[in-house]
């Protein structure tokens, strides 16, 4: 069932989303060769329930034992924080979070950049949030589905970028994965309706080679079939009657540039 949030209800989504934004700023930050998606881990749990009422979303979520997702070079999503899982210089680290408050959840990730990575790398995670950003653009109320998914695929595979077709962003709200699905594929006008109060995560997956992926006997490490690197961005958005409104926005805005004088 696809739901219509009230203002209140966007509101709380966007409490959720401050804080999504803010522990995916911490863990970037501090994800540098030598430290472990553990500790990465414990360090967003405690960020999160920090916020009064605050709970980590994934925590549970059908079985899975942590905060984050940490899924590091060929991982693509759903990587599991290891004590014995170290960053290296050059690695790029996927980290996706959900955040949850007043019973209203939100959803984000990014692609982190740990040390210097390749230039190939680079561009994957440039290429990888213009795709998002692209996707965000075409969502507005009284479009469709598959604007979105269209607009994403058109920014990757322009660069030769395998999309992930098995796994798709989602509707969100009182639950972590509401209807509809929302693919990073697909034709302009097709799909579900988008209308002004829904609120979806976008989020793109893109492999530097080929599309396939394949999950590993751990039953939640989802990986390249042929072993090259994936870029993962995701905001929450709520569909308005003026396009999309961005829900996992850090709660300060950046500091204005100091201008010369
Ligand atoms: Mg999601």
């Amino acid at each position: 069932m696809i739901t219509i949030k009230s203002p209140r209800e966007a509101e709380l989504m966007a409490r959720a989303g401050h804080i999504v934004a803010d522990v995916l700023a911490l863990v970037r930050s501090r994800a540098v060769p030598g430290v472990s998606t553990w500790q990465l881990d414990l360090l967003a749990e405690e960020f999160i329930r920090s916020h009064d009422g605050a709970t980590p979303s994934f925590k549970g979520l059908y079985g899975f034992p942590a905060t984050l997702c940490t899924s590091i070079n060929a991982e693509v999503v759903h990587g599991i924080p290891s004590r014995k899982r170290m960053l290296a210089e050059g690695d790029i680290l996927s980290v996706d979070v959900g955040a949850c408050i007043g019973g209203l959840h939100a959803d984000g990730a990014l692609t982190a950049m740990v040390g210097e990575v390749s230039p190939g790398a680079r561009k994957l995670l440039e290429t990888t949030e213009r795709a998002l950003a692209a996707g965000i653009a075409a969502a507005r109320a009284a479009g469709h589905v598959g604007d979105i998914g269209s607009a994403v695929q058109q920014v990757a595979e322009a660069e030769g970028y395998g999309v992930v077709r098995e796994l798709v962003g989602h509707g969100i709200g009182t639950q972590f994965h509401e209807e509809p699905q929302i693919p990073n594929y697909g034709f302009p006008h097709r799909g579900p309706r988008l209308m002004a109060g829904m609120t979806i995560a976008i989020e793109p997956m893109i492999n530097l080679g080929r599309p396939e992926v394949r999950t590993l006997p751990d039953k939640w490490t989802v990986v390249t079939v042929d072993g090259s690197l994936s870029a993962h961005f995701e905001h929450t958005v709520l569909i308005t009657g003026n396009g999309a409104r961005i829900l996992t926005l850090p709660s300060q805005a950046p500091a204005a540039q100091p201008t010369a004088v």
